[in-house]
């Protein structure tokens, strides 16, 4: 049990603090499957403990994004960003246009072309956010 976090090492081979804060708000990220804006990141840590405040919260935000531990995008189509957990680098989705359902999958196969990108272009790539867009069956059924 308590098993240690992949990403507090990632913070430490980058010579950043395991910070009570950063702590926080790695295990709501992990214990979300990474789909919270800030604001519910906010409300999670407060739950949790409320000593660490939002500046932290949005601080520690910051940090992981920087360090690829996650990315903000904007599925559900909001102006607020969903933060999502960069699993190995990488984070995948299938949402349904209708009703917004979002299925993740870890397998995205795209080994080969990142080599390639990196190879034809020259650089290192780190990691990818993929977003596959359709109708899911029920909305399919609704609409029948
Ligand atoms: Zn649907
Ligand atoms: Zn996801
Ligand atoms: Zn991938």
């Amino acid at each position: 049990m308590n098993k240690q976090s992949p990403y507090i090492q990632i913070l430490r081979e980058h010579g950043h603090r395991i910070t009570q804060a950063r702590r926080i708000v790695l295990r709501v990220i992990e214990d979300a499957a990474g789909h919270y804006t800030s604001a519910q990141i906010i409300q999670a840590v407060e739950a949790l403990d409320p000593r660490v405040g939002r500046a932290s919260v949005f601080r520690a935000l910051e940090l992981f994004t920087r360090l690829g531990i996650l990315r903000p995008t904007y599925i559900r189509g909001g102006m607020t960003p969903v933060y999502v957990l960069m699993s190995g680098g990488h984070h995948h989705h299938v949402i349904c246009s209708e009703c917004q359902v979002i299925h993740d999958f870890d397998d995205c196969g795209l080994d080969d072309m990142t080599r390639q990108l990196e190879t034809r272009l020259n650089l290192r790539i780190d990691g990818h956010l993929l977003e596959f867009y359709g109708v899911c069956a029920d909305c399919q059924a609704a609409d029948a």
